[in-house]
């Protein structure tokens, strides 16, 4: 019979790599489906410099490997491969991918967002040379240079306002005359004299060879083309929850990043979410690798209930008592779902009934 794991995590983000680390060592056998693009959104940052614990900085691409090593070194069997189905109807749970079909108790979902491209060709090749898609990650690295930052949302005002600490001049550009952004957030980028804004326009090139010196721009209404001289061009046109894989089976919000029921349950008990997909909010690799912890730990518990849960129903049948296990329900009232309290609550009835 093919091998049931006791959980399989998906997708090799901090998140990713961080819950595989703290599952294996916790004696579960771990599979991670890497995915063709492994590493995650770190694998195109040049220097992280505010991850804890490499005080000189280290390159995203060499954390990830790191992180990678550190998941090996405890046992967890990798995959370079996507998912490409899953079924969690039943338990085990079966997930598809190009090799085959692989079975397990628990899933942990760390597909990761992704950021939103512009889609030019200069904008790919200049990718951390100058294009970035993270202020927080990137910002410090233009101290005194000029920026620009693409977008008209809450995440381009935010990020607008985060580069003045550094750059000495930021230039918004939005694609329309009037912004998305929340009403605090754009008055708080009107107010700061470090940034202006450049309306109904779009950036048709990123200037520079070996780094970003210009954009060149084209009003959107005259057709009118100029080059912007900046060092620095920020994107904050939106990130993309990698969730796809996943609609009309887990629950999430309008935008699609994954709800977690509690802690980072799901709406499918067994199945765990954490890291970005589930986090529009900060996305940082830090709190990603966090997020990636408090999962295993749910997962660990979860199969550690499970287990006593069928070796009571086991005591039960040969004999003793029998005791109905209590459910939450989840929200929508639909399936049964375990929590930390419930767990607590199994494992006390469960040594009584062993008594
Ligand atoms: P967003 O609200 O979807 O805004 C994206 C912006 O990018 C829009 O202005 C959009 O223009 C523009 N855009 C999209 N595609 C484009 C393209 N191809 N070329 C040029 N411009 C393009 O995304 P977000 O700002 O990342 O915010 C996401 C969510 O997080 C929102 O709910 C936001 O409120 C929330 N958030 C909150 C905070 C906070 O409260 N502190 C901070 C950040 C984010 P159009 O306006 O023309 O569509």
């Amino acid at each position: 019979m093919a091998k049931v794991y006791d959980v399989i995590v998906i997708g090799s983000g901090p998140s990713g790599y961080t819950a595989a680390i703290y599952a294996a060592r916790a004696n579960l056998s771990v599979l991670m489906f890497q995915g063709y693009e492994t590493g995650g959104q770190l694998m195109q940052t040049t220097d992280v410099e505010n991850y804890p614990g490499f005080e000189e900085g280290i390159l995203g691409p060499d954390m990830m490997e790191k992180f990678e090593a550190q998941a090996r070194r405890f046992g967890t069997e990798m995959l370079t491969e996507d998912v490409t189905a899953v079924d969690f109807n039943q338990r085990p749970f079966t997930l598809t991918a190009n090799s085959g079909e692989y079975r397990t108790r628990a899933v942990i979902i760390s597909t990761g967002a992704s950021a939103q491209w512009l889609g030019l060709p200069s904008e790919t090749r200049l990718k951390g040379r100058g294009v970035s898609a993270c202020a927080t990650c990137d910002g410090f690295f233009f101290k005194k240079k000029d920026v620009a930052v693409v977008g008209g949302g809450d995440t381009a005002m935010e990020e607008a306002n985060f580069l003045t600490r550094y750059a000495n001049h930021v230039t918004v550009i939005h694609r329309r005359d009037s912004l998305r952004a929340s009403k605090i957030m754009q008055d708080r980028a009107f107010k700061n004299p470090k940034i202006s804004f450049v309306w109904d326009t779009e950036v048709a090139e990123v200037l520079g060879d070996e780094e970003v010196n210009g954009l060149r721009l084209s009003n959107l209404k005259t057709g009118e083309e100029s080059t912007l001289p900046v060092q620095g061009l920020f994107l904050a046109i939106g990130h993309k929850p990698n969730t796809d894989l996943f609609k009309g089976v887990i629950d999430t919000d309008k935008a699609g990043y994954i709800v977690p029921s509690e802690f980072t349950t799901t709406n499918i008990p067994g199945v765990f979410a954490a890291g970005d997909v589930t986090d529009h909010r900060y996305r940082q690799a830090v709190t990603a690798a966090g997020d990636g912890c408090r999962a295993a730990i749910d997962v660990e518990r979860w199969l550690e209930a499970q287990a006593e849960a069928e070796r009571s129903t086991e005591g039960n049948e040969a004999g003793q008592e029998r005791r109905p296990l209590r459910m939450n329900r989840t929200r929508n009232n639909e399936k049964p779902i375990l929590t930390a309290g419930k767990m607590a609550e199994l494992r006390r009835e469960s040594r009584e009934l062993r008594a």
